[in-house]
């Protein structure tokens, strides 16, 4: 029954290209071949702890030379699904700001498959990362609150939304390189219930990290509330 209400459902709305727009057949895999192909997926081999593809300097398992020197990394594993290009840019920033919302499914599913390793190391929450209040009221919707909900209804890991709050109003980061992003979002978060943190493996979730600023902001402050460890799960990075 279901399946014949799915196929009806197909010919009245067939299923498009989350990116282009082209009819695609019942696959679901959310983007027509074309697509498909022009996005670089992050894959094996890349650093245990940073998750940066080695390009062939390094095998499976290992940690890159950056990881060794910066002992300075809050995060115990960063995962991405893909490299943040001009190619995957569109698929992002629909989702971002143009109610593209239905993309949280299938971004949700890269993002679990990207996390594998977080999963099987143990993690007890997922957290996205916060909108300041003011931005979403003028967003209607956190991409990441979407993403995270898409994410535990396959790992059944519990989401986390009010523990920690934006409370400091930022400019944009696309606004900023460099420094000035660390200085940027300074002072942005807070912990609101540390007991709810103390102890707790994070699992912090974003769209894109781009130098990283403000995830390692939050990190920082969820380990001076306690937290066990924290770990990154992006859809897209830049590399
Ligand atoms: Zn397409
Ligand atoms: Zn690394």
């Amino acid at each position: 029954m279901l399946k014949i209400f799915q196929e009806v459902l197909n010919f009245i709305l067939p299923p498009r290209c989350l990116k282009c727009g082209a009819v695609i057949g019942g696959t679901e895999n959310g983007l027509c071949p074309d697509c498909f192909n022009e996005i670089t997926f992050i894959s094996e081999p890349y650093c245990k702890r940073c998750g940066r593809p080695f390009n062939g300097e390094g095998t499976q398992g290992m940690v890159c030379g950056d990881c060794m020197k910066k002992h300075k990394n809050p995060f115990r594993y960063s995962r991405s699904a893909f490299v943040y290009d001009e190619y995957s840019k569109t698929l992002i920033l629909s989702f971002k700001f143009h109610d593209k919302t239905e993309n949280a499914v299938f971004l949700g599913k890269l993002l679990y498959k990207s996390g594998k390793d977080i999963f099987s190391s143990g993690a007890d929450v997922l957290m996205p990362i916060p909108l300041h209040y003011s931005r979403l009221l003028k967003r209607k919707y956190n991409q990441s609150s979407l993403l995270a909900k898409e994410v535990s209804k396959m790992c059944g890991l519990p989401i986390d939304n009010t523990s920690v709050i934006r409370h400091k109003r930022t400019r944009p980061q696309v606004e900023f390189s460099g420094q000035a992003r660390i200085k940027n979002v300074k002072g942005a978060f807070q912990v609101k219930n540390p007991l709810n943190v103390k102890g707790k493996r994070i699992v912090l979730i974003d769209d894109v990290m781009t130098t990283g600023s403000t995830l390692r902001e939050c990190a920082l402050v969820l380990l001076a509330a306690g937290a066990a460890s924290v770990d990154t799960l992006t859809v897209a990075r830049v590399l």
